[in-house]
């Protein structure tokens, strides 16, 4: 696409777009046009911090190019980051870095003559934010059906490494994706479409900043003419795991699936921030589409929970009517302190035993645990399967359900590394759990195997999809080396 397309886009669009942000830096000089620095990159819970040799901040497809052509010259390896909000070191790289966030352009909304679906066609750095706002000031507004909890991050983030929301019945985000176009380790955009080679399209949707530097992805929107009631719950755990609908998990089950779009269950193991008093409830969230009208929530003081966890002053029991993005980004606390997370794919039973016992095993963990553990949360949240190679919730039955267990703490809590390393190693090895891909989990022992095994003939076929655009392994740093070919 020349620079003049591009403006045209722009103009189209007749929505302002955002000032270029960066993620690391300011650009010092120039490379054939394209802006670089020298400056160190972090994460954004500063668990990673590295130099690369460059950091590119390219605005175009032309710009692309350039890197990818230089990169292949003098034979350095690349990798692309976001807002930086990824836990393992998917874009650690001492070679070129390539910040996208100045690639946020959004294309006019279609609607197809065949069956009516909306798509929308984006560039890489666009935030969630951007696009919510964008998607709504359409003439006919529109939303995406499911999203991540957080809105600054950037669609390449997310797309890339497989994020998903609470919504059970719409996936990943990745699965959202009809179209995408790639600049490979040759420097040419290719395309990958639905309509195109199945496990070519798959390895794309999904695909770990390994097939290139992702140009642009179409993706499924909605009209907004369905809202999201939202509950807020604050049921006892026994209520939640006990045996009075017949068996354990039966409960969680029908809470989770019954009469819901959406479920998001939150535990925090003590009444008090630091204090032992051990908490005999959880926190839960469900969303169901529904056509009533906005609605603001009453909230009974008597109901605001007792816990005063930072991140949760803002939950309070009760009910709302809200526009989908409001919903799915709704407020946390958190003062401004970072989190650290492991998080795993657990395909659930029929009954949802597994999941209530692994959620059990660990609530006891929690009670036996230091007091510094006490600041820890455990967070679930349930998906339907994805048909994309590299999901950690890959199944064949697209009415499989997986569990997203998380458990995290504020960053820095002593002795978190450990503990949570314990939990993700006993997911893996006794429930089969799949690290999902942006969270911590380099740290767990023998994950790589696991992994390898988990995926194994799903890496072949995306290493021959990958191969064929990055021969020489141009977009492969160590993390992906030791998943890819298993050292
Ligand atoms: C507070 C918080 C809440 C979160 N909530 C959720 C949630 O609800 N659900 C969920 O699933 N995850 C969640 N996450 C995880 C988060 O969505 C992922 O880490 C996501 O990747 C972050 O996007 P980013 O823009 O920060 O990407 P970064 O972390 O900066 O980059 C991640 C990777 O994306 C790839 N990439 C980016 N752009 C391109 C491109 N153009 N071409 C090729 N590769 C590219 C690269 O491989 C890069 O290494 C959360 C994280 C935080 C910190």
């Amino acid at each position: 696409m020349t620079k003049t397309e591009q403006s045209q886009v722009s103009n189209q669009s007749g929505v302002k777009q955002p000032p270029v942000k960066a993620m690391v830096g300011t650009p010092l000089a120039v490379l054939n046009g394209v802006s670089f620095s020298t400056d160190s990159a972090t994460n954004w819970s500063k668990s990673l911090s590295w130099q690369p040799e460059a950091t590119f901040y390219p605005r175009t497809l032309e710009d692309l190019q350039v890197i990818v052509r230089e990169a292949k010259k003098q034979n350095k390896t690349v990798r692309c980051s976001g807002t930086g909000h990824s836990w393992c070191s998917t874009s650690v790289t001492q070679d070129f870095l390539v910040s996208v966030n100045s690639m946020n352009k959004i294309h006019k909304p279609q609607q197809s003559t065949e069956d009516g679906q909306w798509t929308v066609k984006i560039e890489m750095g666009v935030t969630i934010e951007e696009l919510d706002v964008f998607l709504r000031q359409n003439d006919t507004p529109l939303a995406l059906a499911t999203n991540v909890l957080i809105d600054d991050v950037r669609y390449g983030g997310v797309l890339t490494m497989g994020c998903h929301g609470p919504m059970f019945n719409f996936r990943t985000l990745s699965d959202l994706i009809t179209e995408l176009t790639i600049v490979n380790a040759h420097g040419d955009l290719v395309t990958y479409s639905e309509n195109g080679d199945p496990a070519a399209f798959s390895a794309a949707c999904l695909n770990l900043g390994l097939l290139g530097i992702i140009y642009t992805a179409t993706l499924r929107v909605e009209p907004m003419t369905t809202r999201l009631l939202m509950k807020d719950l604050n049921p006892t755990l026994e209520s939640v795991f006990g045996n009075a609908d017949g068996g354990i998990g039966l409960s969680l089950k029908k809470l989770a699936l019954e009469n819901v779009d959406g479920f998001q269950l939150f535990h925090w193991p003590f009444k008090q921030f630091k204090e032992p008093e051990q908490n005999d409830r959880v926190w839960v969230k469900t969303w169901k589409r529904t056509n009533e009208a906005l609605s603001k929530k009453e909230v009974d003081p008597k109901s605001v929970p007792e816990v005063d966890h930072p991140l949760f002053k803002t939950f309070a029991v009760g009910e709302q009517v809200l526009d989908t993005p409001d919903a799915l980004h709704y407020e946390m606390g958190g003062g401004g302190s970072t989190a650290t997370i492991v998080g795993v794919a657990i395909k659930v039973d029929e009954d949802f035993k597994n999941i209530a016992e692994a959620f059990t095993e660990l609530n006891w963990a929690f009670s036996t645990s230091s007091p510094e553990r006490r600041l820890t949360i455990l967070e679930m949240r349930f998906v339907k399967a994805s048909n994309k190679l590299m999901s950690p919730m890959y199944d064949e039955d697209s009415n499989a359900i997986y569990c997203m267990m998380s458990l995290y703490a504020i960053s820095g809590t002593p002795g978190f590394k450990e503990y949570s390393k314990g939990i993700a190693e006993n997911w893996i090895k006794k429930y089969n759990g799949i690290p999902h891909w942006p969270k911590e989990w380099e740290h767990i022992s023998n994950v790589v195997p696991h992994i390898r095994e988990q995926y194994g003939d799903r890496i072949d076929t995306f290493n021959k999809v990958r191969k064929v655009q990055d021969p020489n392994d141009m977009f492969v740093n160590d993390v992906w080396r030791s998943v890819l070919y298993g050292n």
